[in-house]
């Protein structure tokens, strides 16, 4: 059976024909009759197996002996393991205890090894994640206010407790010569706070000022029995949710702003997302991607080769495409916008005289008019044969009509009509 397994070949089936033989390292073929008695064979066996052991004794069921079981350590040393088990029991109200109880039980399966199988601690998740906001300047920190009791699990210099900074900020002169950095605001305060708990007193200008100002602010500081807490600052109840923290987090990092967009049903939805993302200026022109560090030969346009070839040079200022809008002006008998840009070009139907029926039509032949001339000027870079300026306008009618036909609900437009009357066309 082994030899069986060992040295067969496969090959696959693509659009049926064979392709060349390979050997297969794992698993079986797909739809290996012998597959299903292997499993019978081998569980027989095991079954076998597992009662002869306890037949005679070998292994009394699945029960742990916790008094056998040690803690152990993967990539920490067994002091660090058994210092945080220890931290576990003796904190029972610290924040990571809940965490974790939360998670994994009373007894955060340190009692309960049975239950010990997950390749990954949700801790590294909690960790990673944390870290992550913190590179990024969104700190959980920012919606943490600390509300100060007893000042023992507060930090003297590095909370923000007193003031909206922390006091290493605020008095940086002060904390120069304060010799206790790492101290919460009970022990700092246990020392008392005169000049001469100072590596030496203050000598005169800024170091007195700023020694004045933060005694004054320490003495009006009362404190209380109660402990520390957090206060967050995005909910009105003192409760953390998820919903206000995402809420937050979604606001600071996804992009916002811009204006709503219109989708226009009359063309693909390749040319909707052009247009989207040219009024966004988010298309590859030469200009963007030096600006994305990309090495290019040139930045300038490669129709004119004259200017950067930035989103608006491609659709509205090149020498040698923008023709193309005055064609279309003619052809609908409209004027151009008063000054061509993409934005004006873009909403360029809010500034004419154009029947409902008639905008509905309009619409869509701009769509396609950015669409085309976005195409030309990538086979002219691109293609071996250069396209022919003089087809860009043709393209326009023909895709426009097109596309217009085949998406509006019973069109009967003609193709002629379309050319030379769009007043009829339109509501065709
Ligand atoms: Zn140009």
């Amino acid at each position: 059976m082994t030899s069986l397994y060992r040295a067969f070949r496969a090959s696959v089936l693509v659009n049926g024909s064979p392709t060349d033989e390979f050997i297969v390292q794992r698993g079986l073929r797909q739809g290996d009759p012998l597959s299903p008695f292997l499993f019978i064979l081998a569980m027989e066996g095991l079954h076998i197996a597992f009662k002869r052991a306890r037949e005679l004794n070998a292994f009394t069921g699945l029960k742990i002996n916790l008094l056998k079981c040690k803690l152990i350590g993967v990539g920490v040393s067994f002091t660090q393991v058994e210092q945080l088990a220890e931290r576990f029991f003796h904190n029972p109200n610290a924040l990571w205890v809940s965490v974790i109880r939360a998670l994994h039980g009373h007894s955060g399966r340190l009692r309960d090894l049975s239950a010990v199988g997950a390749h990954f601690g949700p801790w590294k998740g909690i960790i990673s994640a944390f870290r992550h906001l913190k590179d990024r300047g969104d700190g959980l920190k920012i919606f943490c206010q600390i509300r100060v009791g007893n000042g023992q699990l507060t930090d003297f210099w590095r909370d923000t407790w007193l003031g909206s900074t922390p006091l290493f900020t605020q008095f940086p002169r002060i904390f120069a010569l304060d010799d206790s950095h790492a101290t919460s605001v009970a022990d700092r305060l246990r020392i008392g706070w005169v000049a001469s708990s100072l590596r030496r007193e203050p000598r005169g200008g800024v170091e007195t000022e700023q020694w004045e100002a933060i005694s004054a602010l320490i003495q009006a500081f009362v404190i209380s029995p109660q402990q520390d807490r957090l206060r967050r600052t995005l909910d009105s109840l003192d409760e953390f949710s998820v919903s206000s923290a995402r809420y937050f987090l979604d606001g600071r990092s996804l992009f916002s702003g811009g204006s709503s967009t219109c989708w226009n049903n009359f063309v693909p939805i390749k040319l909707n997302i052009l247009l989207w993302r040219v009024a966004l200026a988010r298309i590859p022109t030469r200009d963007n991607l030096v600006s994305r560090a990309i090495v290019l030969d040139s930045n300038l346009c490669p129709v004119c080769s004259s200017c950067l070839e930035t989103t608006e040079h491609v659709f509205a200022d090149c020498v040698e495409l923008r023709g193309i809008w005055s064609s279309i002006s003619r052809w609908w008998n409209i004027p151009t916008p008063s000054s061509v840009s993409v934005v004006s070009l873009i909403n360029w139907a809010d500034h004419s005289k154009l029947s409902v029926m008639q905008r509905k039509c309009f619409d869509p032949v701009i769509c396609t008019a950015f669409w085309v001339l976005w195409n030309f000027r990538n086979s002219f870079i691109f293609d071996s044969v250069k396209p022919r300026k003089s087809n860009i306008f043709d393209d326009i009618v023909s895709r426009s009509f097109f596309w217009l036909c085949n998406r509006r609900k019973n069109c009967k437009m003609l193709w002629g009509v379309w050319l030379q009357n769009l007043a009829i066309a339109c509501n065709m």
